[in-house]
């Protein structure tokens, strides 16, 4: 087994790729790499597994990858695209397993809010989410298992969320930027020469909460990273049109794909 392994459970935006009601060539495509579900990754290690987001299809992403093993839960931000499966996280819970939930501050409020259920602790009952709420802050690392994530704060509109870099043993392994508009200086020293830098890149259009493929490429360009694939992608990109116009090392991700570092 490889010391670090990502599956890439979801690489759409928002509104998932193909839309509702939407008849674009994207849309409509066959490559089964132009069906993206809403942004989200797995990594397991030797010892721990763990996701960072939890979207609307977060049951049937774990059906899809045979997700058996969730030790804890890491949260970019509290966007209705990242947070809404939350609830089937109580698979994980049963046997009064207790799941920690990593976030900075605002998200994890935003989640006890949105699922006060499981955080105002009148709801012991068997089957229930258990979660350990664990704020985290920027560049302040934490551990789980062998891998030390430490989280890096992001322009993603007005608001700041948090990217993650992974590191095991001292090499920096992964860093994961899943929605962002722009990349403070102080986060592209602290992951500079990354192994693999997963990164938003939404569409070719400018927005005004993501980055698009110009400003990715650009950020790439800062980072240096052994390799880096877009994520967060829009039905504005045709995974194979759009991958054949990069540059060698930077590649489109897709729901299912796996990196084993
Ligand atoms: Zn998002
Ligand atoms: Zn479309
Ligand atoms: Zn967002």
């Amino acid at each position: 087994m490889a010391d670090l392994t990502i599956t890439f459970l979801g690489t759409g935006t928002s509104q998932g790729v193909p839309m509702i009601a939407c008849d674009c060539p994207v849309c409509l495509s066959d490559d089964p790499r132009d069906k993206r579900l809403r942004s989200s990754i797995y990594v397991e290690t030797p010892e721990a597994a763990w996701v960072v987001d939890t979207g609307p299809e977060f049951r049937l992403q774990c059906l899809r990858e045979r997700v058996r093993r969730l030790d804890a839960v890491v949260y970019t931000h509290a966007h209705t695209d990242h947070v809404m499966g939350f609830d089937d996280l109580r698979r994980f819970c049963e046997g009064e397993r207790w799941l920690p939930i990593y976030a900075g501050a605002e998200t994890l409020a935003d989640l006890k809010r949105i699922f006060f259920f499981a955080f105002n602790g009148e709801n012991l009952f068997p089957g229930y989410v258990k979660p350990t709420p664990k704020i985290v802050a920027p560049y302040e690392s934490f551990q789980i298992g062998a891998t030390t994530l430490t989280p890096l704060p992001l322009k993603h509109g007005r608001s700041v969320v948090y990217g993650y870099l992974l590191e095991r043993e001292g090499r920096a392994l992964a860093a994961y930027l899943s929605d962002c508009k722009e990349v403070p200086d102080a986060v592209v020293e602290r992951i500079r020469g990354v192994d693999v830098l997963i990164v938003d890149a939404l569409r070719h259009r400018e927005h005004p909460t993501h980055m698009n493929i110009t400003e990715a490429l650009e950020l790439a360009a800062r980072v240096c990273p052994g390799a880096t694939w877009f994520t967060h992608l829009c039905h504005e990109l045709a995974h194979a049109e759009t991958e054949a116009s990069l540059p060698t090392g930077v590649r489109i991700a897709y729901d299912g794909l796996r990196l084993e570092l």
